[in-house]
């Protein structure tokens, strides 16, 4: 396996700060500290890397596509079986069969077809990971999730016609624009239709999203160190 490249950050260190920040946000909005879950954001770490936060305790991580979980991910969670893994990049329908197989939570789901799929897939084997509906809160037509003004329509299919179990909602809000505006929208829809996750808030703004109710944290370059820029794929 290539060396990684990058300085080796103390990533025990940095998961007990980001949880002590949790901790307190939670407390200075009177919830619970174990009401909110750190997930930690793993794409483009290498097994090792992570390896270093299982060793300080650390056992609910996120990676955004399926293939690189794949390559990373079954060998650890058969070591250590109470690991929780979230898909939070994009599913494409043809993947969905992997993404039972090896997820625990699915953070995207986003349309009927997948929706059917995943709900095929779980009928077929049985297993059946958590899955949060994305709201595409800033309406960004390069992003993923359902428009606020069909989610409502969505969950309720999602619900009774798919009968995937729903067990919150997940937005991206963007990068350009107060993302309290958008945590309180996801926290709007999630109140008028019943859902309680909420996975909102990444290093830049965990603490505002914890004011704003979030349940999961999806936190990367704040526990494992900046990523490397993304490469402009190979033509
Ligand atoms: C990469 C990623 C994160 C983590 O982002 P950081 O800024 O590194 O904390 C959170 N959510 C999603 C969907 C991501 O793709």
């Amino acid at each position: 396996m290539v060396a990684d490249p990058r300085p080796r950050e103390d990533i025990a260190a940095n998961l007990a700060t980001v949880r002590a920040a949790i901790a307190e946000e939670a407390k200075a909005a009177e919830r619970a500290p174990d009401d909110v879950t750190l997930v930690a954001i793993a794409k483009t770490y290498p097994a090792e890397v992570v390896r270093q936060a299982l060793d300080a305790g650390h056992r609910v991580f996120g990676e955004n596509r399926v293939q690189e979980a794949e390559s990373k991910w079954p060998d650890l969670k058969q070591a250590i079986p109470d690991i929780s893994l979230h898909l939070v990049g994009p599913l494409q329908t043809n993947k969905a069969r992997n993404a039972v197989a090896l997820f625990d939570v699915i953070e995207t789901v986003d349309r009927p077809k997948l929706a059917r799929t995943l709900a095929d897939q779980m009928e077929r084997t049985g297993r059946r990971p958590s899955c949060l509906i994305q709201v595409n809160t800033g309406e960004e037509p390069q992003k993923a999730g359902v428009l606020p003004a069909d989610s409502d329509a969505f969950i309720r299919a999602c619900r009774e016609d798919y009968q995937i179990p729903v067990a919150g909602l997940m937005c991206i809000p963007p990068i350009d624009e107060e993302p309290a505006l958008h945590f309180a929208l996801l926290r709007e829809i999630a109140r008028r239709n019943g859902v309680d996750g909420l996975s909102m808030g990444m290093s830049a703004d965990y603490p505002t999203a914890i004011r704003f109710g979030a349940t999961w944290v999806r936190v990367g370059t704040a526990i494992f160190g900046a990523r490397p820029p993304i490469k402009p794929s190979a033509a």
